[in-house]
């Protein structure tokens, strides 16, 4: 919600109402938007600290929960303004200017200078206010569906113009948003002047539904009227319970209620349900320190899931701080570094003893070089009573075929590495040689076949469980892998090859 001040019912029932259960069933994310206020309001932004407040306030009085959604300020989570930028970069023009709230805003508010940059940009902004968190569902109601298709539009855009999965392509989730009558039986709108407050003093709340118009209907009291054509009525659909609703309508089409007691009636109903909000309002008013501490927390929370999404989304745009792929390329003269992985962030692995050091590696591998279209899973769930089991532990590709990851370094850094396999029968061996010397790490993907006749002859030479040693080392420019001290396959070719994960 942009921050506008205090809801209305109106607001409450169109959004806020659902959100408060929708928390109980996601992972929620709700924000208080306020560079979306800026948008429109550029040119006066004195209240919208204030008004940021208020909406916060009200969001916590209503049952928005921080200990079960996460509750934020957008500007707080510069993450937003990035990514605007970034998709920004690839949307078409078109697309902003056909969202049918673009004109139609521009019409209904044309006292206000809408021919800015930042207006036509804001269904963008709200895309990577969506986008930021990766979500499956954005709970709104039908007149936002256009923005949630935007939405979708740039993701799809994104995902295949960079050939990646980053971004999912969120549905909406359209929720239950009841007509609520404003006191003058327009919608009620803050540009109508015709709302009662979601957090008003209940006194005043009454007030204003006593002075109510009943649409025309029964100006003298002794005529029947139309609970349907009349603005009371409505307000008795939404807020009363169902058998004084029923009652109320009865009453009316009879001529045996009076208005003064049907209002009377409907804004008990109301207040019933906006007193204890606007006590809890109170209660908080008296703790705004608190609550902004809350809501700084919150945005924190915030930022630390929307950084995750910036840091694929950088990586994908060739903009993450990672300096690899640039020193590996003023480094392409020296063979060893030609295709190898820069570890030159890890350097505080080579203080952990060897067998973690090797645990950390095989993780390192899984989640930053594996190609993302390879799914590796772990064979069982087994906790493991030692390092060196998990360590044997292998992986499961998509197709099922066994995997084992082992690491070794050159320890003598005379271009040899020297790697232990159990004689266990694994479809793949990915083999991940690395030296500490130039902190690089460098990884072969090998099949079955090109070890499966030197391996079964291993096997058979040695003891029962004894582990089989294999030779990996450089000879020129081509790298050799021997088994047992057999005979050597060239396996230069391997280097990176995913394929036979695939
Ligand atoms: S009785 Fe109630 S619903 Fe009927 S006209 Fe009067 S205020 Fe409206």
């Amino acid at each position: 919600m942009r921050p506008t001040g205090k809801l209305h019912l109106g607001n409450y029932m169109g959004a806020l109402a659902n959100w408060v259960k929708l928390q109980d069933q996601y992972e929620c994310y709700f924000f208080i938007a306020d560079w979306h206020a800026l948008t429109t309001d550029f040119a006066d932004p004195s209240r919208i600290k204030l008004n940021t407040i208020d909406v916060a306030l009200e969001y916590l009085a209503a049952g928005l929960d921080p200990e079960k959604s996460t509750i934020f300020i957008q500007s707080h989570v510069p993450q937003h303004a990035e990514l605007n930028l970034l998709l920004g970069m690839m949307t078409p023009l078109g697309w902003l200017e056909r969202v049918p709230t673009y004109k139609e805003q521009q019409e209904n508010l044309s006292s206000k200078d809408l021919s800015n940059f930042g207006f036509l940009g804001y269904p963008l902004l709200m895309a990577s206010d969506i986008l930021l968190y990766q979500p499956q569902f954005v709970p709104v109601g039908q007149d936002q569906t256009a923005h949630v298709e935007l939405t979708r539009e740039v993701a799809r855009r994104f995902n295949s113009m960079y050939k990646t999965d980053v971004f999912p392509e969120p549905d909406v989730l359209l929720t239950p948003s009841p007509k609520v009558p404003g006191t003058d039986g327009r919608k009620m709108s803050k540009s109508y002047g015709n709302t009662i407050g979601l957090t008003e003093d209940p006194v005043a709340a009454a007030a204003k539904i006593q002075s109510m118009s009943t649409g025309g209907q029964r100006i003298r009291q002794t005529d029947a009227g139309d609970p349907d054509l009349c603005p009371v009525g409505d307000l008795h659909k939404v807020f009363s319970a169902p058998e004084i609703a029923a009652e109320t309508q009865r009453g009316c089409r009879a001529a045996s209620i009076r208005c003064e007691s049907c209002k009377m009636e409907a804004a008990q109903s109301v207040c019933t349900l906006t007193g204890p909000i606007h006590s809890r309002r109170m209660e908080l008013e008296s703790k705004i320190d608190e609550t902004w501490e809350k809501l700084c927390e919150q945005s924190a929370k915030a930022a630390a899931r929307a950084e995750q999404t910036m840091l694929a989304v950088r990586e994908v745009l060739n903009l993450s701080h990672d300096l690899g792929a640039v020193r590996r390329h003023f480094a392409a003269s020296s063979e060893d570094l030609v295709k190898a992985h820069d570890l030159t962030e890890h350097a505080d692995w080579w203080a952990l003893p060897q067998d973690e050091q090797a645990k950390q590696l095989r993780d390192y591998w899984k989640s930053n070089l594996l190609p993302r279209d390879v799914q590796l899973s772990q064979e069982s769930n087994r906790v493991f009573a030692s390092l060196d089991r998990e360590l044997e532990e292998p992986f499961l590709s998509a197709k099922k075929k066994r995997v084992f990851v082992t690491t070794a370094r050159d320890e003598a850094q005379a271009d040899e590495w020297n790697f232990e396999i159990p004689a266990k029968s694994y479809e793949v061996w990915t083999l991940l040689r690395w030296r500490k010397q130039g902190c690089w790490l460098d990884d072969f993907v090998i099949p079955q076949k090109y070890y499966a006749q030197p391996f079964a002859k291993a096997k058979k030479s040695l003891k029962k469980d004894e582990k089989i040693p294999l030779t990996v080392r450089k000879d020129g420019d081509r790298i050799l892998l021997s088994i047992h001290n057999g005979e050597s396959v060239d396996i230069t070719e391997l280097r990176s090859n995913y394929e036979p994960l695939k």
